[in-house]
């Protein structure tokens, strides 16, 4: 199956282009969350970010923050930065992607979840276990 971001990689669809670097490419959402939500993407496939090399991904984050940089120029206050790895995450396109959501104070776009402190004990037996992991 042919992957949409691929296809505006080789200019085979439109996309509304904001960046064009050696490795990297960044573009408008078509579906924005926001005016100028762009999504920042490697010209190479791969399937989401933690599979990018990290040559690749420094590129990717220096694009990243040109981006912010400019959406902050442009009048905005803020971003976020995301990515979505895995269809669980919300991930629709299996093509890495990281999103940079310009934000104004009070524009509610995202709330997070009610939240409760942890416990000492819960926080210290998970970050043992995540350490063992890594
Ligand atoms: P995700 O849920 O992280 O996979 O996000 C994929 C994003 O790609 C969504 O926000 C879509 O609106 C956006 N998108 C899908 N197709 C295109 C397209 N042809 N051009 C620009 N953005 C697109
Ligand atoms: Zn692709």
């Amino acid at each position: 199956m042919t992957c949409v971001f691929c296809s505006i990689v080789k200019g085979e669809i439109p996309a509304h282009i904001v960046l064009d670097r050696d490795r990297v490419m960044a573009f408008l959402d078509i579906n924005p969350v926001a005016p100028g939500h762009t999504l920042v993407i490697p010209k190479e496939h791969y399937e989401n970010i933690l599979e990018v090399p990290k040559d690749v991904l420094a590129e990717l984050m220096e694009a990243v923050k040109a981006v912010s940089k400019a959406l902050i120029n442009y009048g905005y206050e803020g971003v976020n930065v995301l990515s979505n790895v895995g269809p669980a995450a919300g991930q629709v396109i299996m093509h890495a992607h990281i999103h940079v959501i310009p934000r104004k104070s009070g524009d509610e776009l995202f709330k997070r979840p009610k939240t409760q402190r942890a416990s000492d004990e819960e926080l210290s037996k998970i970050a043992q276990e995540l350490r063992r992991l890594i």
